[in-house]
């Protein structure tokens, strides 16, 4: 430690906010460079590199292939796929000298699909499972928690490419069993939810998630059916349409003053006497939407007024268009839009597009806006006085809701995206026309699956899991080292049988990191324990009588043992 590039701070950094991000920076793994971009010195980077042994040690033994795609890109693939377009801002897109257009790698689908068309010919090659480790760029809106959410990080992407759909399903599996193996070698708690295909297109779509509460995605499961998914995968159970004979007709009611869920139930409970719910109501949200290289137009979404918009559901259900809440300027220049008291029948006459919760199917009859100020139309029944573009998935997923598989509620807990299995099926392979010869001498597409893992996202999940107050804690496999050794004790004799110790240990293949500094017992300790190697061994105070510390990082027990068994203790404590 002496010569280690390594300072530690007393602090927190200024602009963290999650445990892991605090004490990366803390304990001297990872420096920021640029919001969301951070180096890597030497304790953090083989950290990084455990990470990646273990991720390369499983794909390799699903019969992957590692080979490595530039990060620099030209536009033409991803015009071919029309990503140059849809990634939209998220893109780095960048010129030459000669004025050509580039882009750094968000994703290599398209390379990976034209560097299989560029070998291979022949029904015999397939199937066949590429993959790299490599350094992603995506211009996140909001990269966050240090490396968690980068705009430079490091992905494991591999791709498999198969002739029929049972091979595809094979490929899928064995990466999903894959990844099992990986997050349990790192020791990750994690959950496997369903999910949105989102920008990558294709169907079948599985996502890793850590358990954290500073995680972004929320998740539901059902306990009763183990059903599982990403919020933005939720589709909601539908109620029975309702016949509408015998629903009394629509009436339009002076409501003044209720621009709110909240007044409107108030006015309405006086004006039918009765008690009234929130989820009586429909309220109609405007946003505005823009296709991947087309103009903003309006949307209309129409959800029981008991229920929020989930921003995530919302763009999951809309991408890759972009959504923007309506400004002033907008409602100027729609008149027939009333704030406050927006109904569907100003949108459908308008041309707006409409969309609604699926729970509003037809024959319920609801409370809603009468497109006039102080006004709200009463009884207005779906599929009766108003058709519906069409249903969307926008609304909030609460706890208690029915699991869609209608086996029980659901209840939600946060997690951090750590892998995402995909079956894209034939769009990159049709995007550019990649046949190979068939066994019956006719061509045939190959289908492909894509696959990735947050190499660099993990060591945030990690040190998030596994922290505690005093620092970090690393599992073996992926410790920056196997022991730390600590010299705490100024006797020459002390510090040549510590040294010593190292030698050996080294001999014995465990890499050791000797605090031979010269600093208190004190600040070592606390060094000790906010680098977080899993064994930390004190030649101290006991070395006189014999004997050495062994403290176990994670279980905080200390043990005296004598200096001559010392070696096969801290090998037999390390190999575990
Ligand atoms: P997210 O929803 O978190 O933005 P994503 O769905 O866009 O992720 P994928 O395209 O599925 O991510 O990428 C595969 C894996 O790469 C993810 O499961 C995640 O672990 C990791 N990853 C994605 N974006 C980032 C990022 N900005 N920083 C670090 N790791 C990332
Ligand atoms: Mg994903």
């Amino acid at each position: 430690m002496s010569h280690l590039f390594l300072r530690t701070l007393r602090d927190d950094p200024a602009d963290a906010e999650v445990a892991s991000h605090k004490l990366l920076v803390r304990a001297g793994y990872v420096r920021r460079i640029a919001p969301g971009v951070y180096s890597w010195l030497p304790l953090g980077l083989k950290v990084l590199r455990q990470v990646e042994r273990v991720v390369r040690e499983e794909m390799n033994g699903i019969g992957a292939q590692e080979i490595s795609l530039p990060a620099l890109l030209p536009r033409d693939p991803y015009e071919t796929t029309n990503r140059w377009t849809e990634y939209g801002p998220g893109l780095f897109r960048l010129q030459d000298r000669k004025g050509g257009d580039y882009l750094l790698g968000p994703t290599h689908e398209e390379m990976f699909a034209l560097t299989v068309k560029g070998e291979y010919n022949s029904y015999k090659d397939f199937p066949v499972t590429l993959y790299q480790i490599q350094t992603k760029y995506r211009d996140e809106e909001r990269p966050r928690a240090g490396i968690l959410r980068g705009r430079e990080f490091v992905m494991k992407d591999s791709y498999s490419f198969d002739l029929t759909d049972e091979g595809l399903t094979q490929s899928y599996q064995a990466h999903r069993d894959a990844y099992e193996r990986i997050f349990a070698r790192l020791g990750v708690k994690y959950v496997i939810v369903s999910a949105t295909s989102g920008a990558m297109g294709g169907s079948a779509s599985e996502e890793f998630l850590a358990e954290s509460d500073a995680g972004e995605d929320t998740y539901v499961r059902c306990l009763e059916s183990g059903y599982a998914a990403n919020v933005e995968a939720v589709e909601t159970l539908a109620p029975q349409a309702i016949p509408f004979d015998g629903l009394p007709g629509a009436v339009v009611h002076d409501t003044p003053d209720t621009p709110t869920i909240e007044s409107l139930v108030t006015a309405a409970a006086q004006i039918l006497g009765r008690e009234v719910t929130a989820a009586e109501t429909l309220k109609n949200i405007l946003v505005k939407v823009r296709q991947p290289g087309g103009d903003w137009e309006l949307l209309g979404i129409g959800i029981p007024g008991d229920r929020e918009v989930d921003d995530k559901r919302l763009e999951a259900s809309l991408e890759p268009a972009e959504v923007e809440l309506l400004g002033d300027a907008d409602f100027t220049a729609n008149p027939f839009l009333v704030k406050g008291y927006i109904g569907p029948k100003a949108l459908l006459d308008n041309g707006v597009r409409y969309l609604v919760d699926p729970r509003v199917v037809d024959g319920t009859s609801w409370i809603t806006g009468a497109d006039e100020s102080g006004k709200h139309v009463f009884g207005l029944v779906a599929g009766r006085d108003f058709t519906p573009d069409g249903t969307i998935e926008a609304a909030e997923v609460r706890d208690g809701d029915p699991s869609p598989d209608g086996a029980g509620a659901l209840v939600s807990a946060r997690g951090i995206e750590i892998g995402h299995v995909f079956q894209l099926g034939r769009k990159y392979t049709d995007a550019f026309a990649v046949d190979v010869l068939g066994e019956n001498g006719k061509p045939v597409r190959p289908t492909m699956g894509s696959y990735g893992v947050g190499v660099s996202r993990l060591v945030a999940v990690i040190a998030e899991q596994q922290h505690d107050d005093k620092g970090l804690r690393w599992p073996a496999e992926v410790a920056p080292f196997g022991v730390h050794l600590v010299i705490a004790n100024k006797d020459d004799a002390a510090r040549e049988g510590a040294e010593g110790l190292a030698a050996d240990l080294d001999k014995a293949g465990v890499e050791v990191l000797l605090d031979d500094r010269k600093a208190s017992p004190g600040v070592k300790f606390k060094d000790s324990e906010l680098l977080g190697v899993p064994l930390v061994v004190v030649v101290g105070r006991g070395w006189a009588e014999g004997n050495v510390e062994l403290r176990d990082r994670f279980t905080g027990e200390s043990r005296e043992v004598p200096v001559a068994s010392a070696l096969d203790e801290i090998l037999a404590a390390v190999r575990g």
